[in-house]
């Protein structure tokens, strides 16, 4: 495409070095374009696919959930989130979601349209523009001279992107891995970011679990179960009607063993719904001596939904019985509830 607008091919990569290892889109900050390639090649190659509409944050501004809109007006949410020792961001896969979860924000409001690649890139470029500006406060604590520690400070990057925003990401495949494509390949064809950093999350759409396991790429996949029994599970995940746990769990097996990583079984805990002692077992049961582990999500609040998360000691049971059975356990902080950018929260109103 740079040949076909008349600049020599070498120009690409120097393009592609502004975006994926610079974050920018500016053409006055790329001084080794000559002046008058720049806005020809920027305005044709790097156009804004996503506007900011509004930005909220909290924990002190180490929880950022940002309100794309689109060229056609979609809307979508991603969140960054940044820990002492790793930022993370929350990427959207599609406008809305047509998976109709009834616990899920997303899943109310049904599928707009897929995201493209670029959209999908678009918002982890955004993040790592932010930490590269120094706009979000946090990270690495300053090594203390008595520590002895003269390791320089880590430079702000996103060193994790999960795909846990709004979308079932596997019903947009084609989009998804190029996405993880461009996230995972090094500067100047991508960001660079680690592929076991790059996190899947799926309802269970078996045969694209197969397809991702034929990838060969190492990275993790989550699988959001929910319930351990096709009785619930067809409520509370509704594509279960296609594909049983039973399937669901072979398909997730597969992709450990093709890849040699440990599924993360998601599981929101709802108060008198799922999170019985005897599910708890019948999960324990289902997991033990496979290459998984259960991240256990406490249920965030979404409007209209009649459903609460469980009671501490029923939590603290849940998790006994699953380690019981050997199987790890660890339970998802709750970061971001106040903006409404935690798990299941995000719906992208334009609404103040
Ligand atoms: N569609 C994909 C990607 C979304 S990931 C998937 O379902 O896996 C978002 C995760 O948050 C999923 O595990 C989802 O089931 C879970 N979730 C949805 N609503 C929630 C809520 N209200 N509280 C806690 N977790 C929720």
């Amino acid at each position: 495409m740079v040949a076909g607008l008349g600049q020599p091919p070498f120009r690409a990569s120097q393009l592609s070095r502004h975006f994926f290892g610079r974050y920018t889109d500016q053409t006055e900050e790329m001084s080794d374009l000559p002046l008058a390639a720049r806005d020809p090649l920027a305005r044709a190659l790097l156009p804004r696919l996503l506007t900011a509409e509004r930005e909220l944050s909290c924990d002190d501004g180490t929880t950022r959930k940002t309100l794309w809109r689109a060229f056609d007006g979609a809307l979508v949410e991603s969140v960054l989130m940044r820990y002492p020792d790793r930022v993370t961001m929350c990427v959207s896969s599609q406008a809305g979601c047509g998976m109709a979860c009834p616990f899920c924000a997303t899943g109310q409001a049904g599928l707009t349209r897929n995201l493209s690649t670029a959209e999908i890139v678009a918002q982890v470029v955004a993040g790592a523009r932010l930490l590269a500006d120094g706009q979000v406060p946090g990270g690495p604590g300053r090594v203390s001279a008595s520590s002895g520690g003269d390791d320089p400070p880590k430079p702000s990057r996103v060193s994790n992107v999960v795909f846990m925003g709004m979308g079932e990401p596997l019903a947009n495949y084609a989009s998804v891995l190029a996405a993880v494509r461009r996230l995972t390949e090094p500067v100047p064809e991508g960001m660079g970011i680690s592929q076991r950093s790059v996190t899947v999350s799926t309802v269970g759409l078996v045969p694209a679990i197969a397809r991702l396991a034929a990838e060969r790429l190492s990275v993790t996949l989550a699988v959001s179960l929910h319930a351990p029994d096709d009785g619930l599970r067809d409520t509370l995940v509704p594509v279960n009607r296609r594909w049983k746990v039973a399937e669901v769990l072979a398909a997730a097996w597969a992709y450990a063993a093709a890849t040699g990583r440990r599924v993360s079984i998601e599981y929101a805990l709802i108060r008198e719904i799922n999170d019985q002692a005897w599910r708890a077992d019948m999960l324990g049961s289902l997991l033990a001596g496979r290459l998984a582990h259960v991240n256990l999500i406490p249920l965030n609040p979404t409007p209209g939904s009649k459903w609460t998360a469980s009671r501490p000691a029923a939590q603290r049971e849940f998790v006994r019985r699953l380690e019981a059975h050997g199987v790890p356990v660890t339970v998802r902080d709750t970061r971001g509830r106040e903006i409404d950018g935690a798990c299941g929260q995000l719906a992208a109103s334009a609404r103040p």
